[in-house]
């Protein structure tokens, strides 16, 4: 039987001349990309971040290396990064050996926080630069990202406008019958009269002096009365409290129409994931993700849940991080609107947009509707339409609709002269005859 060998092993072995510590790392692994990427980036901005006194803090690029390398490999945990960095060679390498802690990398990202985005802008501008993006063309799309707050933590705009309104009616028929001067004064008829916490305040600091110069009675009848307007004051700085509550739901809701109490910029919406098949809202997010050749070249959260409304905002978030426009703009159906349209046409933006029925029209038993405009031949020259029934619509004037946005559509109305009698009238007259 042969001699068996094994090779020498020695783990606790010294070597004379130590190797380089990338010498294992395949040349074309991505962590030399965030390297050489985080390498070429002007960091200059993160210098006012620290302060010139104290113990010399870690490189910045060192530290943005590391985090950039543990988020590509889907690690947001700040102690999974520092037991990384002592066992992980990439890590290693990356960050020359140096071992900053948990807290460390945590105090760094927060740091960094507002920064990160130029250096996104810094990335991309590296991308276009070396030639594999042009920012000519920007494909668009969105997500909901779900909040971490509780679903149960709402706090919805109309139930604190409706209470709002109900608590300003307590409000001045309690004030009516705390003092006959407060009552002239506030009168509960006089719904113009917008109460805030301020002025409670004052009336409530008013009565409590009141009440506090009141002669010593002994009078059965009269230490009732004064018990009661003290129990009022206490009903009135109550709802002043409540007032104040309200205000801030308002403040903080802003031109939303809900928000998370939890996460007050997290707002409520249907999530795409909706497992319990009851459309229930969560809050959350809208992301808008801008990109090219599979690269992400824009970003933005938007608390408001409609991607049509994102468009616009979207493209001069695009337009304020590069000072220009992409040429083509490519999106679903989702952002297709008379508004959208027209910003494109005015920014000279090729739309590659589809509009919101076109999957619909794409279906082989769709019909169209006759009496739609769409289906109607219209005589461009003397511009007037025909109808189903041959009869020549005229144009009658002008509509103007207001979107969510604030933008005023135009559409032209048009109307048949004589329509008594006609057999298809029963269909056609939904829209009173008239064609937009
Ligand atoms: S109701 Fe008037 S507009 Fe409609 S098909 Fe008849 S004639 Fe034409």
């Amino acid at each position: 039987m042969a001699k068996l060998h094994f090779r020498p092993y020695i783990p606790n072995q010294t070597v004379l001349f130590p190797g380089r510590i990338d010498e294992n790392i395949a040349s074309n692994d991505p962590v030399r990309i965030v390297n050489t990427v985080v390498d070429n980036l002007n960091l200059d901005n993160f210098k006012k971040l620290y302060k010139a006194t104290g113990r010399c803090p870690y490189h910045p690029k060192m530290m943005l290396k590391v985090i950039i390398y543990a988020y590509m490999n889907n690690i947001y945990s700040c102690r999974k990064i520092e037991k990384l960095l002592l066992r992980d060679i990439h890590y290693i390498w990356l960050s020359g050996n140096e071992h900053p802690d948990f807290i460390t990398i945590n105090r760094f990202r927060n740091r960094v926080k507002e920064e990160i985005n130029t250096v996104f802008t810094q990335l991309v501008l590296v991308l276009a630069d070396k030639g594999f993006i042009s920012l000519d063309v920007e494909y668009i799309d969105g997500t909901k990202i779900e909040s971490m707050a509780n679903k149960y933590t709402f706090v919805w705009r109309k139930t604190v406008e409706k209470n709002r309104t109900k608590l300003m009616d307590k409000i001045r028929i309690l004030l009516e019958q705390v003092d006959e001067a407060i009552a002239q004064e506030n009168s509960s008829k006089d719904t113009s009269v917008e109460f805030t916490p301020a002025m409670l305040s004052d009336i409530v600091n008013e009565l409590k002096e009141v009440l506090e110069h009141q002669p010593v009675t002994k009078d059965k009848e009269q230490k009732k009365v004064i018990r009661e307007k003290k129990k009022q004051v206490r009903e009135l700085e109550e709802y002043r409290d409540k007032l104040m509550e309200y205000d801030n739901h308002l403040e903080v809701l802003g031109e939303r129409n809900s928000y998370s109490k939890t996460d007050p910029d997290a707002t409520f919406m249907r999530m795409k994931e909706d497992a319990m098949k009851n459309g229930q809202t969560k809050p959350g997010y809208n992301l808008q993700t801008g990109t090219e050749n599979q690269f992400i070249i824009d970003f933005r959260l938007f608390p408001n849940p409609t991607d049509t409304l994102t468009l616009i905002p979207f493209f001069h978030s695009f337009q304020h991080r590069y000072n220009r426009l992409p040429g083509i703009g490519v999106a679903d159906s989702g952002y297709g609107s008379e508004e959208n349209y027209r910003f494109m046409q005015d920014n000279g933006i090729e739309a590659f947009v589809k509009y919101n029925y076109f999957h619909k029209e794409q279906r082989p038993r769709y019909t169209p509707n006759p009496f739609h405009a769409e289906s109607l031949h219209y005589n461009a020259g003397e511009d007037y339409y025909v109808c189903p029934m041959g009869q020549h619509m005229n144009r009658i004037g002008t509509r103007r609709d207001k979107t969510a946005s604030g933008y005023i559509s135009e559409s032209a109305r048009y109307k048949a002269q004589r329509c008594e009698g006609c057999p298809l009238r029963g269909s056609c007259f939904k829209a009173g005859g008239t064609v937009l």
